[in-house]
């Protein structure tokens, strides 16, 4: 059998060298294990980006899936399907939003957003000149109109331009935002917790300002819950801890637990006024296999009681990383929700991730300086103590 490093080898003379990445071939996963092609385990605090909240090689999962996979993977959108109605059903329940429109992955769910708010928007005054407010440090993903309303110039500076007539303000800045509000702006955009960017969460009082100067301005609320939503903060969508709606509401990652899906929600009144039929499609789309990942991750979501595990195991990795930040001065803050947590160094943490990954942990950065911990969402007490003995040995040696 292949040696791991031949694999490596391989990779980097067939793919196109746009990541950084770690030198690890995984195979197979069980739980929140993951194992490597020459067998060595792994604890998973990644979930593949904040993906696989139910853990790997779950059997109701994959089930699920191969007899979908029997009956039917895909029709396209000309056409109607049972797990497209079911899962947009389920949907709308988790999120009490109304209406409904899948997509492929998180930047896709994106563009929709931008091209509802701007249809919205130009069905009003018939001008097309709109704008949207973005927030600084923000990731939406890397498609060329969510990377216009992405807050970090580096990941936009070789690609502009950019879509036109995006403006940035500071996360928790109402002020900022108002700064930044004329009589084009269509639409405000924001992670509900910033993911990319650092694990900065919107505070309520912000979001409950935006929300009032939304609806004063009938202005468009987008929220991102495409790495916060789908339970990890505590709440199926994080919005819902708050007491506001937005308007429209993006979601992915978790939400086909590995299946590539993405979905934009909207307010029925939204929906109402913005797109329209032949204003936006997708070739696979909500098709039956993507549609039957999201309704069995739903229905396990339920079955598993997921969000009540995330409150206790999330309250528990929390005191468990503000331990660490009392113990070690080169930790400056714990920032997070849930099973969504940042630890703050003073330094880059690459080092770290390595040392980690050696021992048998699996951990990824939210910027340079920032250890993001977005596990499955099925981890346990326990776990959480098998990673923090990892960590605390490769912090000690600093
Ligand atoms: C990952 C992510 C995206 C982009 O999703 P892709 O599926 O990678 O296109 C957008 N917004 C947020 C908040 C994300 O975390």
């Amino acid at each position: 059998m292949k040696v791991m490093k031949e694999y490596i080898e391989e990779a980097e003379k067939a793919l196109l060298h746009t990541y950084n990445r770690y030198q690890v071939v995984l195979d197979k996963g069980d739980g929140v294990y993951l194992y490597d092609i020459e067998g060595k385990k792994y604890l998973d605090f990644c979930a593949g980006i904040a993906v696989f909240a139910l853990g790997y090689n779950n059997k109701k999962y994959n089930d699920a899936l191969k007899d979908q996979i029997d009956k039917l993977i895909h029709t396209s959108n000309y056409y109607y399907n049972v797990p497209a109605i079911e899962a947009a059903k389920k949907l709308k329940k988790a999120s009490g939003m109304d209406r409904v429109f899948f997509t492929n992955s998180g930047a896709e769910a994106i563009e929709g957003a931008i091209k509802a708010a701007r249809k919205y928007a130009y069905l009003k005054d018939g001008r097309t000149d709109h704008e949207i407010i973005a927030m600084e440090h923000s990731f939406h993903g890397r498609t060329m109109g969510a990377l216009s309303v992405t807050g970090n110039p580096k990941y936009r500076e070789a690609f502009e331009p950019m879509i036109g007539n995006i403006r940035f303000a500071r996360l928790n800045d109402f002020d900022s935002v108002l700064a930044n509000v004329t009589d084009k702006t269509c639409a405000v955009i924001l992670e509900t917790v910033q993911g990319e960017g650092g694990i900065f969460p919107a505070e309520e009082s912000f979001l409950k300002q935006l929300k009032a100067l939304c609806e004063e301005k009938d202005i468009l609320l987008i929220l991102d819950e495409i790495q916060c939503g789908m339970g990890r903060t505590g709440a199926m969508y994080a919005w819902q801890r708050y007491g506001i709606k937005p308007d429209i509401m993006t979601t992915a990652k978790a939400l086909g637990c590995g299946v590539p899906v993405g979905a934009f929600l909207m307010t029925e009144k939204t929906a109402a006024n913005s797109l329209t039929s032949g204003d936006h499609g997708t070739t696979y789309g909500g098709n039956p296999l993507a549609a039957a990942a999201i309704n069995i991750v739903l229905d396990l979501f339920e079955e598993n009681h997921i969000i009540d595990n995330v409150k206790e195991t999330g309250a528990y990795l929390e005191e468990k990383l503000e331990g660490f930040v009392s113990r070690f001065d080169f930790i400056e803050e714990r920032r997070g929700l849930g099973l969504m947590q940042g630890l703050v160094f003073d330094r880059p943490v690459n080092d770290i991730i390595t040392k980690a990954l050696d021992k048998g942990l699996i951990l990824i950065n939210a910027g340079t300086n920032i250890i993001r911990f977005v596990p499955p969402l099925i981890i346990t007490k326990e776990h959480v103590d098998e990673m923090t003995a990892i960590l605390e040995d490769c912090l000690e040696n600093i």
